[in-house]
């Protein structure tokens, strides 16, 4: 399949405002892609042009997607300034520059192929070290020179992350079950079993279908199970008529553990290969017998939790020498198991699952244990365990149903989290950072005012709710103005905007009208309280939580 079609594709469905429409759009595309090309053509149409967990990124900035296409056309940089004025994209600016090329007299050159451009991706994701930009550059032009106007502007948007048609891989779901006649819900459990939609796309189009019994796969991670916020011990106990397990609630990072053979991998909530951050881990799991896959939270640990914050520094670091393994040292709290041998147990109810997690983890580890759990028999009983995890320096607990089976990707009541009352004018939402300002004063040339944006209600768009001056320390706004830079999408006066990538958790005393804002209303005197670097975009929160807290506020100021 030629790129041009892919891209042309896209203009189409960024043009088309009806959901139906653009589905059916995809689902001929996808029925026309061949095989061997239908995975990169899947991930090609949500902007993702390689699995999360792949460990690939492409590092592209603005920057080298302009040097590029000034390279290729000559155009001066001016000229650059007055069209990003008028499109502020630069995938829209670098079609403009490409459509005033002037026409060569060489003979034309041959059409770019979808795979063609995946292959040039993956070098790009391959480039490291000194030299990088230039390598990528080069690489960009590759593709620039041989590309129309259409084309470069959706390469561009791939490179950048960014495709700007209101298609999301909800939708990308539907569009494969209908090019393929297959029940949508298939498609998406499969999707959160195997973690890639092109994959997923891959084996719809086979014939037969391979997607009607997809399996859990090692070292392919699985969707996390979440847990929905309880207001109270009451609610969660009651939802479940006392049929709970309650669990310790550990402050750390989720993982996913993989082991078949002696080859382990282990998996961060982003999906993140993140193996080699946690070598005594990697060494106690190689020793354990059997093949599984195995959920829980890792923690550093000195004769009690440490704090989040630690974890972050530890897992940040490229390079682990022994002092840091020291200072930071971590444990492995096991609390749910997903595969063991060829046999997938997510089906089966939590207590069983349970059962075979003690028996696979059976024996004294040091980094490893299974984390605390009791069985209450009343809603006190609850309260107690509740007060005597948080005495203990732990974020709260975990309420499980015990019937409930593990449904991956899903935030459902099955699992409660509890963290105590917490003041019913305060909220806490899940944002993505989308633009920042430099400061004044003592930090002018730093980035430390963050505008923060929720997801729509369909989850397409990115939508501003709110920007916050305060909230984080001075060693946290040096590390932000680093990584802000590092995935700036273009500057605008003393703004400039970033690619969604960086995940903070936000308290807002309030929530007020405010024209300003797209949605009326934004979130006031908003405070960072911590980023999230476990957490990616699809864990960001929509615009309907925080239009309830707005109504609840409402509520709340009339009757009080
Ligand atoms: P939150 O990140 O606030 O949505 O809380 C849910 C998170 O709590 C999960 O994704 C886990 O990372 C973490 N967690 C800590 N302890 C447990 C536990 N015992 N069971 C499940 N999740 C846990």
């Amino acid at each position: 399949m030629l790129f041009k079609d892919v891209a042309e594709t896209l203009e189409r469905i960024s043009l088309e405002q009806s959901i139906n429409k653009k589905v059916e759009i995809i689902g001929d595309l996808l029925r026309r892609a061949a095989p061997e090309e239908i995975d990169v053509v899947s991930r090609f149409v949500i902007g993702k042009p390689f699995p999360e967990w792949s460990g690939k990124e492409l590092n592209v900035g603005w920057r080298t997607v302009l040097k590029a296409a000034v390279n290729v056309t000559g155009v001066d940089s001016g000229e650059i300034v007055k069209l990003f004025k008028r499109y502020g994209d630069t995938g829209s600016v670098v079609e403009a520059i490409l459509e005033k090329r002037k026409p060569t007299l060489l003979s034309p050159v041959k059409p770019l192929t979808v795979l063609e451009v995946h292959e040039i991706l993956e070098k790009i994701a391959g480039i490291s070290g000194e030299g990088s930009f230039q390598g990528r550059v080069k690489l960009v032009e590759h593709m620039l020179v041989r590309a129309s106007p259409i084309e470069a502007k959706y390469i561009c948007r791939l490179l950048l992350g960014e495709l700007r048609c209101g298609f999301n891989e909800g939708l990308l779901e539907h569009a494969i079950a209908r090019a393929f006649d297959i029940d949508v819900k298939k498609i998406r459990k499969a999707n959160m079993l195997l973690s890639d939609i092109g994959y997923v796309a891959k084996l719809s189009k086979l014939k037969p279908p391979k997607i009607e019994d997809v399996k859990i796969e090692f070292f392919r991670p699985v969707r996390f199970m979440l847990a929905e916020q309880a207001e109270s011990i009451a609610e969660a106990w009651r939802y479940h008529s006392g049929r709970v397990a309650v669990e310790c609630k550990y402050d750390g990072a989720r993982v996913q553990v993989h082991k078949l053979g002696d080859k382990v991998k282990i998996f961060s909530r982003r999906m993140e290969d993140i193996t080699d951050s946690l070598p005594e881990v990697v060494r106690e799991i190689v020793d354990i017998e059997g093949e599984f896959i195995v959920d829980g939270e890792i923690v550093c640990w000195k004769n009690g939790p440490m704090p989040f914050q630690y974890l972050v520094r530890r897992l940040r670091r490229k390079t682990l020498s022994d002092e840091l393994l020291e200072t930071y040292p971590v444990k492995l709290f096991a609390f749910d198991i997903l595969k063991v041998g060829g046999r997938d147990l997510i089906d089966e109810p939590y207590i069983s699952r349970v059962k075979v997690l003690e028996k696979v983890l059976k024996g004294a580890w040091n980094v490893i244990e299974i984390a605390e759990r009791k069985f209450p028999s009343s809603e006190e009983e609850c309260t107690e365990i509740f007060e005597n995890c948080t005495k203990r320096g732990f974020e709260g607990v975990l309420i499980k149903a015990i019937d409930s089976p593990y449904v991956p990707g899903r935030r459902e009541r099955l699992w409660f989290k509890y963290k105590g009352e917490i003041g019913r004018h305060i909220h806490e939402f899940t944002l993505v950072i989308i633009a920042a300002e430099y400061g004044h004063g003592k930090r002018a040339g730093l980035l430390s005012d963050y505008v923060f944006a929720a997801w729509d209600r369909n989850r397409e768009k990115l939508i501003p709710v709110g920007k916050a001056y305060t909230g984080l320390k001075d060693r946290e706004i040096a590390y932000m103005t680093k990584r802000l830079k590092e995935i700036a999408l273009y500057e605008s006066g003393n703004r400039i905007y970033v690619k969604p990538k960086i995940v903070v958790d936000v308290a807002a005393s309030e929530i007020q009208i405010s024209p300003k804002y797209p949605l009326g209303y934004a979130l006031r005197f908003p405070r960072i309280v911590r980023i999230r670097p476990d957490l990616s975009l699809e864990d960001v929160d929509t615009v309907e939580k925080i239009e309830k807290a707005f109504l609840r506020d409402v509520k709340f100021k009339s009757v009080s």
